[in-house]
């Protein structure tokens, strides 16, 4: 690279960040120090959580092993500001939205955005999560503009966000990189990036993105920080098509992680910028009750990546796994590389010091030192955030404390023996309820994972243990807005949807999955049968239901379309949309009160 082309890019660089004065330029005029301080301060799946979050999920064990209360925005804010210094830059791993509570959702979670850019974040990786809404809703929360169905929320036109959310591995389907290459970088940096790399490097950098296809978010932002550029690729889960709605995606695809990053890592390369940092949200599990600073993850899909990316990555945080560790892996050429996570809804601030050689621009590993912190409430909350929180949770009251109906006991989302909790099969038995008229459903079947919390008899804000149920508490169980569907399945497919249940089928199903089925669908699985032929016994209403005849089986949106590795619901034919999930379950928690947890007595289990 010529000097001439470097210095067009510090200035694209500088303008990208807009935080950069003349002397942050690479000054070869006065005597930079040899190298230069730099800070990371990285959030993942922060899951809008502006309210400190409730029972295990406001719990963390410290350093020292003990289990304290921790999160909340107010709370983040406090522990951002003291342990930021002048050299740092905010980062996030992705799930900073969706699947979020109330006080966020209900404005499309534009709060929660807003609150990261108070924070000072700067760059965040996007998660599964952040396409829950879709990819044109994302989009919108990028660049801002009012929903175009709920309007502009009471704060007025959303502004965007004032960070950059950055995804390498996401792609558009069917449009494959035949134009220049530099125009192919996704939209928020290309412009500073094209001017910066002039003549020759064009040439290199279409090489680089040959045969790779158009990326549909910027793939890298670039911070500069004491003169030196850092370079951040953002990832998110391969798995992604499996885990969210597909209607909102389906225009994507999801590449591999490690393929996207050593393209994007190339691209950074060409430009100049060698101290290189990945942001991911994908990660790994835990031994449990271990300290935050350990390295106690199990390798999985966050270790692979970890470890395979390009080796001029000096960094990877990572996210998704919800768990806390700090990590030393080996890169390719056997170097020391961290890689670490920062557990999720705001619990935890992970915190990365090193050093960048000013004048080779890269990162010095022998210096870098990665500490998690717990945000513990023990400090004082942030005042200006803490009024931020309330005037979001003053607008939302009105719908959040509405009583909605009554329970005579807690009912919980723990699993039975034969995987079916309580409230999983009142939500089938509300989902059924919901799509009899107009869809004809004759069962329902619901997704373990996306029953998100208990309902709990003493939580009410209307008084403790008065069984009452408020909208604000509905909606932390299903905080989805999915859609509900009826689809017709043979009994045969039928069969095949349960068999996918289970691990070792063609879906590859990573671990059981039971299916809360309602109250008139009952079956037996065997644990020990061949994968094929677990399933037996189905019966709907008492009767036999035999492999050729039809029946229209209610699920969300999400599973009919093949969520969660239930691919046989995609052979499903004439689809009926019906009401959101968490209309279908308020309506059927106003019935019948008080309601008494349902039985788990739908699913025999035999050896
Ligand atoms: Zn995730």
């Amino acid at each position: 690279m010529t000097s001439r082309s470097f210095l067009r890019l510090a200035l694209a660089g500088a303008v990208a960040s807009g935080a950069v004065t003349l002397s942050a330029l690479p000054a070869d005029a006065s005597k930079p120090p040899r190298t230069v301080p730099v800070r990371l301060l990285a959030l993942n799946d922060f899951h809008g959580n502006l309210e400190p979050p409730t029972g295990s999920s406001g719990r963390m064990v410290d350093e020292h092993g003990n289990t304290v209360d921790a999160g909340g925005a107010a709370y983040v804010a406090t522990h951002m500001k003291a342990l930021s210094d002048r050299n740092t830059i905010a980062v996030a791993q992705g799930d900073l939205i969706g699947a979020t509570p109330l006080i966020s959702a209900a404005y499309h979670d534009e709060p929660s955005v807003e609150f990261l850019g108070k924070l000072g974040l700067k760059v965040a990786a996007v998660g599964n999560h952040e396409f829950d809404e879709g990819y044109a809703e994302l989009r919108r929360i990028m660049k801002g503009g009012c929903h175009p169905v709920d309007g502009c929320s009471p704060a007025g036109e959303w502004k965007g966000a004032a960070f950059d959310y950055v995804g390498a591995n996401v792609l558009f389907k069917n449009r494959h990189a035949k134009t220049d290459a530099p125009a192919a970088l996704g939209d928020s940096n290309a412009a500073e990036l094209k001017q910066a790399l002039g003549g020759s490097n064009a040439a290199e950098l279409k090489q680089a993105l040959s045969g790779f296809g158009v990326p549909a978010l910027p793939p890298v932002s670039v911070k500069w920080m004491n003169g030196v550029p850092i370079g951040f690729i953002g990832l998110v889960t391969k798995t992604t098509p499996g885990i969210v709605s597909s209607e909102g995606i389906k225009d994507l695809t999801f590449v591999d992680e490690v393929k996207a990053a050593n393209v994007a890592s190339k691209l950074l390369r060409l430009v100049g910028v060698k101290a290189q940092v990945v942001l991911v949200h994908e990660g790994d599990q835990v031994e449990q009750g271990r300290s935050p600073d350990a390295c106690s993850a199990v390798p999985g899909a966050g270790n692979r990546i970890a470890t395979q990316v390009d080796p001029e990555i000096d960094v990877v945080l990572s996210g998704h796994s919800h768990q806390a560790y700090v990590c030393t892996v080996k890169d390719p050429r056997g170097r020391d590389r961290l890689f670490s996570q920062g557990g999720s809804f705001g619990r935890v601030i992970t915190q990365v010091d090193m050093k960048v050689d000013a004048r080779t621009r890269d990162i010095d590993r022998a210096s870098l030192v990665a500490d998690n912190h717990v945000v513990t409430r023990t400090v004082t909350p942030d005042p200006e955030i803490s009024t931020f929180v309330q005037t979001w949770k003053d607008r939302v009251a009105p719908v959040a404390n509405k009583a909605i109906g009554t329970i005579t006991a807690d009912i919980t989302n723990t699993a039975a023996p034969s995987g079916e909790s309580p409230l999983g099969n009142l939500i089938a038995d509300a989902q059924l309820a919901a799509t009899q008229t107009g869809g004809d459903a004759q069962i329902a079947l619901m997704n373990p994972g996306g029953v998100r919390a208990s309902l709990s008899h003493a939580s009410s804000p209307a008084g403790e243990g008065d069984g009452v149920v408020t909208y604000g508490e509905a909606f932390t169980v299903q905080p989805f807005n999915n859609l509900m569907q009826v689809v017709t399945l043979t009994g045969a497919q039928l069969k095949t949807v349960l068999e996918q249940q289970f691990p070792g089928g063609p879906n590859n199903q990573a671990f059981t999955k039971i299916l809360q089925p309602s109250a008139n669908f009952t079956y037996t699985y065997s644990t020990s049968a061949a994968w094929g032929s677990k399933v037996s016994d189905m019966k709907i209403d008492g009767t036999p239901v035999t492999d050729t005849q039809t029946i229209r089986v209610a699920a969300n949106n999400f599973l009919v379309g093949g969520g969660d590795a239930f691919l046989a619901f995609q052979e499903g034919t004439d689809v009926w949309s019906g009401p959101l999930d968490i209309d279908a379950f308020v309506d059927h928690l106003g019935k019948d009160n008080p309601i008494a947890p349902p039985a788990t007595d739908r699913i025999t289990v035999t050896g």
